[in-house]
């Protein structure tokens, strides 16, 4: 049998470091088995679905290398989701339930006055057909509940090992809201019948709705998929993310000049026993995944570990790929001078700084003019990768300045920066005519 998951989004909002791990996750298993991904726009919600935010999920995932191989519309299929219903309903399984939600606030704080579990009393069940006809008639439309079974629901969780879910401490489901609303639970079972998922893969938040959905694959005649539940993201202080989830949106962390691979080579192995380093590409990455190597503590989002990966993933970055890239930011100097930059870079960005020392104009900083003078005076006639050294050495011995004394105002003086990619490298690429003009003190 081979490996189906779903990604299931609302498009109720951007793609934050949270979904997009979920998303991630379910990819690196299907793809390290060759199996398929889908991805399922849970978009029952039609008042608070936008287009907008729809597209910025593909753009995202794209943009990430997280390709789909099939693709839906909960929105389209809830023909799906009422034949399920009816099926439901007449095995007396879904049920109609009139109670406002004040009336069911009321019930459940006298429950808990009486030290009771605040679970839903299920007097709906009790209703006669007249009750039912008198609701209906005050105008009240009904919702409805999914009649668990109250047992022990059990499975051998990929992430969690085994895990257990009693049913008799919930509250019966609402799949159907009164203004014929149908919530996530069902379309979501519906769904993953049809297209045959094999295994469901989310964050643990989700484990007691698998208890109850586990019942609604059954009620439904269906196989039970796999299941997978992962810890969820905690922020470097250890605190849960999930607040401020909202300011870590993908599409910003695109415009702060991430890479991608940066992104899901850190999302792709925090909580796991792998090391915290860059791939090669995603497709490595799901080649190395595996739950086995998933711990059950909470996966530690921190940006400086992302910030690590993303400049690792730069230097490692080639020329030939670099390039594309250098040229719409007008940096590309060939070669030799992107080998010398990447080692410096944090950012792709960081490149057009770095152009500029080369190509210039960049205002040199000189606090001292006579040692500048001096330094001009020794600048070899060839500024090649051995210059640099002849020429420091030449400085040190005329001048006695040695260490930071020595090479400080000579970067200053070249490049107007204290910090930089390696000077005896870097030389060359300036060139003599302008190393001639900036020791002058000429911005070039
Ligand atoms: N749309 C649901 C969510 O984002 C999907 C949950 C699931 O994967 O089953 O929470």
């Amino acid at each position: 049998m081979s490996v189906k998951v779903r990604f299931a989004p609302s498009p109720t909002g951007k793609l934050h470091v949270g979904n997009v791990r979920t998303a991630l996750v379910n990819w690196l298993f299907a793809k390290g088995q060759g199996g398929s991904f889908v991805l399922r726009i849970d978009d029952t919600d039609l008042a608070r679905s936008t287009a907008a935010f729809e597209q910025g999920i593909e753009d995202d995932l794209a943009w990430l290398g997280l390709t789909w191989d099939e693709r839906y519309n909960q929105s389209k299929r809830f023909d799906r989701y009422e034949e399920a219903a009816e099926r439901l309903k007449a095995s007396g399984r879904l049920y109609p339930a009139y109670e406002t939600a004040e009336e069911l606030d009321r019930r459940r704080k006298v429950q808990l006055s009486r030290g009771l579990p605040p679970i839903y009393d299920r007097a709906a069940l009790d209703l006669t057909d007249a009750q039912k006809a008198a609701y209906e008639a005050e105008g009240r439309r009904p919702h409805w509940r999914f009649k668990l079974e109250g047992k022990r629901v059990s499975w051998e969780d990929l992430a969690r090992g085994h895990a257990e879910v009693d049913t008799a401490s919930m509250s019966d489901p609402v799949l159907i809201r009164e203004d014929g609303l149908f919530l996530y639970t069902l379309p979501s079972v519906v769904d993953d019948i049809d297209m045959a998922i094999t295994h469901i893969i989310r964050g643990e938040d989700h484990v007691t709705n698998t208890g109850a959905q586990i019942e609604i694959f059954e009620a439904l005649g269906a196989p039970v998929p796999g299941f997978a539940h992962m810890p969820l993201l905690v922020g470097a202080d250890g605190a849960a993310l999930s607040k401020r989830l909202g300011s870590l949106s993908i599409s910003e962390m695109r415009d702060q000049g991430y890479e991608p691979i940066a992104i899901t080579s850190h999302l792709g192995r925090i909580g796991t026993s792998d090391p915290l380093e860059v791939a090669a590409s995603v497709q490595a990455l799901g080649e190395s995944f595996a739950f086995s190597k998933m711990g059950r503590s909470p996966a530690r989002y921190d940006t400086a570990d992302l910030d690590r990966l993303n400049a690792q993933a730069l230097h490692a970055l080639s020329y030939e790929a670099a390039r594309p890239r250098l040229a719409a930011v007008n940096a590309d100097l060939g070669e030799t001078f992107w080998d010398v930059v990447r080692p410096n870079l944090n950012k792709f960005a960081d490149v057009v700084e770095m152009a500029k020392i080369v190509k210039g104009p960049i205002t040199p900083v000189i606090e001292d003019a006579a040692f500048a003078e001096t330094a001009l005076g020794l600048l070899p006639d060839t500024i090649d990768e051995t210059a640099w050294s002849a020429w420091t050495g030449a400085v040190k011995a005329e001048t006695g300045a040695k260490g930071k004394a020595l090479f400080m105002p000579l970067r200053l003086a070249l490049t107007g920066q204290a910090h930089g990619p390696d000077m005896a490298a870097l030389a060359p690429l300036i060139g003599r005519e302008t190393i001639v003009r900036r020791l002058r003190g000429e911005t070039a």
